[in-house]
């Protein structure tokens, strides 16, 4: 088993890395904010009240990600390995997220981090927020919140598995095929 975390500030193109990185090495994609905005859609205890604090740009507690990253671990006993996006963003859950690999007798193979300005971020934001029906793109103001909450809490992630040796840096402005390409001969390199 092979697990990712693709790692890095809101709008740095994990969602879209994602979807290439999954279809490419057959692993099970596993996005705490797809998860959520499920719930919500679904209108869920969970999701009514993760909603509130989306919309700040907060970061949801971690007991509820945890829960939900513990349910979607069981549910996939198959697995040959899973991508995790926007999970881990705290210290916490990074821990959590260990304890319930090894549980399962796997681990991180690779933290692969995206390194993108964040101009960029602000700009590829808004711009996602014209036609992403996401309430969390629409302002200005929530998108930098959520960039905040990214150094506040979330940058000491790659920290936190830089002590295991296990954090990567790509450089996520290009096109989407260049940082693709340089993803993969990460993996690669790390799959051989
Ligand atoms: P983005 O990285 O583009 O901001 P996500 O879809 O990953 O978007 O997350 C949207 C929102 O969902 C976050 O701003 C946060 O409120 C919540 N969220 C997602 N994942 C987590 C997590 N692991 N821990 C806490 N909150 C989370």
């Amino acid at each position: 088993m092979f697990n990712i975390i693709l790692f890095g500030p809101p709008g740095s193109g994990k969602g879209t890395q994602s979807e290439k990185l999954i279809a490419a090495y057959g692993l099970i994609h596993l996005s705490t904010g797809d998860l959520l905005r499920s719930e919500i859609a679904k209108q869920t205890s969970l999701g009514i009240e993760a909603k509130i604090i989306m919309d700040k740009g907060q970061l949801v507690p971690d007991a509820v990600v945890v829960g939900m990253i513990s349910s979607a671990l069981d549910a996939n006993p198959q697995a040959g390995g899973f991508l995790f996006d926007g999970f881990p963003r705290t210290v916490a859950q990074s821990e959590a997220l260990d304890t319930l690999l090894s549980l399962k007798n796997t681990e991180i193979g690779v933290v692969l981090a995206l390194d993108v300005s964040e101009e960029e971020l602000v700009k590829r934001l808004l711009n996602r927020g014209l036609t992403s029906g996401r309430s969390d793109d629409n302002t200005e103001s929530v998108v930098r919140a959520r960039i905040t909450e990214y150094h506040a809490k979330t940058s000491v992630v790659a920290r936190y598995y830089g002590q295991f040796n296990k954090v990567v840096h790509v450089k996520g402005e290009g096109s989407v095929a260049e940082i693709f390409t340089l993803l993969c001969s990460e993996i690669d390199k790390r799959l051989s």
